[in-house]
């Protein structure tokens, strides 16, 4: 992968837990892009998300291993979870450009989070640190944002994984919603069922 001038895409997200909807926009913009890879990079807090009780980070990052296997396109980076404390963009790419430094980033994210773009914290500094690709996102209308140096419009999977932990506190089906071995890895672990609040 830290092959010289490669092209690395970077999903950032809580992935509590990860679905379909995250895999499919990941390899449209990895397509679209001609990406040589994709790491997806579980936060560890998340700013917009305080007070918010999130499964474990080990769990979390656990299921985006599991989701990835058999697709050498995807990796998944333990970064902001190793570093700890709430993930903030900048610091992730910052470290990100530090271990790839012949890489050139492209930090991929929903139009529900780029909307809030103006509050990241250090926005102005973000843009030297990757490019920022913008992927539509069901229910969520085209921004005008010009936050993306382009935006991707990806298969609408009307997805979220606040509807997958309501799904699985009341018993609803999450299977062809996540990776089968995901939606085990949940039932093994018994996460959600518990009544995590939204
Ligand atoms: P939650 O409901 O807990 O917020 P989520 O489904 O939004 O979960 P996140 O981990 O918050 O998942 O999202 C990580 C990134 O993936 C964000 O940039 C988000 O916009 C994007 N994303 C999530 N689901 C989709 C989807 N169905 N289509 C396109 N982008 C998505
Ligand atoms: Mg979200």
């Amino acid at each position: 992968m830290n092959a010289p001038q490669s092209r690395v895409g970077v999903l950032g997200g809580t992935f509590d837990p990860i679905h379909h909807g995250h895999l499919a926009a990941a390899s449209e913009v990895c397509a679209e892009l001609r990406l040589d890879q994709v790491l997806l990079v579980p936060a560890n807090g998340q700013p917009f998300k305080q007070g918010f009780d999130s499964a474990p980070a080990e769990d979390r990052l656990e299921m985006c291993r599991l989701a990835v296997q058999g697709d050498e396109r995807f990796a998944v980076s333990p970064v902001d979870i190793e570093r700890g404390g709430i993930t903030y963009t900048v610091d992730t790419l910052t470290d990100l450009r530090a271990q790839l430094p012949e890489a050139s980033l492209y930090f991929i994210t929903g139009a529900d989070a780029l909307a809030r773009f103006d509050e990241w914290r250090d926005a102005e500094r973000l843009s030297d640190l990757a490019q920022f690709v913008g992927v539509t996102r069901a229910g969520h209308s085209f921004p005008e944002s010009d936050a993306a140096h382009a935006w991707v419009e990806v298969p609408e999977l009307a997805v979220s994984s606040t509807d997958i932990r309501r799904r699985v506190r009341a018993g609803a089906p999450i299977r062809y919603l996540v990776p089968r071995a995901v939606a085990d890895y949940i039932a093994h672990h018994d996460l959600y069922a518990g009544g995590i609040d939204d």
